[in-house]
């Protein structure tokens, strides 16, 4: 019966029960079916462990390539079985993956309500108005950007993104700002 043989090497599995069994495609990429699973001995299984089949398979063709060379307890013959036998899962793979992979509670997708991405973009438009202001009067008190953001504990690097826009700074940056360049907001109700 051919259960009794590992999915690899063809060796005969002695004590079936302490053999393991072997996810084809590794559990970390999916393979939780149960027609993923195979019987495997100990060796086979221990060797590729969760290496990819195509890497598993350029490993021993490298040992092939070298006359006389194996790797024990196999043979070289045994090593140009398990060569035959990756080619064949690699196919089996390919005809049968989606009945050996199971997908394990997919994530739902997040809606995104476009309103609220509206609002974003239309918030992000006031800001640039906003700090368009910014900068003339800076300009106009004679502020470089250097002088300013030191006045105000920021880098020069973000205020520069602040004035045009890019950036959205912290309340507290922004009262030192206002502070700064002597420029009162008031909060008045629009009509
Ligand atoms: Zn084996």
């Amino acid at each position: 019966m051919e259960i009794n043989h590992c999915c690899y090497c063809g060796r005969e599995l002695v004590f079936p029960v302490i053999e393991t069994a072997e996810h084809i495609i590794p559990r970390s990429r999916g393979g939780n079916s149960h027609k993923n699973l195979q019987p495997c001995c100990y060796w086979c299984n221990t060797w590729r462990s969760r290496a990819d089949l195509r890497n598993w398979r350029m490993e021993i063709q490298e040992i092939l390539n070298e006359e006389h060379r194996t790797k024990p307890p196999y043979t070289r013959n045994q090593l140009e079985i398990i060569i035959k036998k990756i080619d064949f899962w690699i196919n089996y793979i390919n005809e049968h993956r989606s009945e050996m992979i199971v997908e394990k509670d997919p994530r739902p997708k997040k809606k995104i309500n476009p309103q609220i991405i509206q609002r974003k973009k239309d918030i992000i438009k006031q800001r640039v108005e906003f700090c368009k202001n910014i900068e003339k009067i800076r300009k106009e008190s004679g502020y470089t950007n250097n002088y300013l953001a030191e006045k105000i504990g920021t880098d020069p690097f973000n205020l520069s993104r602040l004035e045009n826009g890019s950036y959205s700074p912290k309340l507290d940056t922004l009262i030192a700002l206002l502070n700064e360049l002597n420029i009162q907001i008031e909060f008045v109700k629009k009509q």
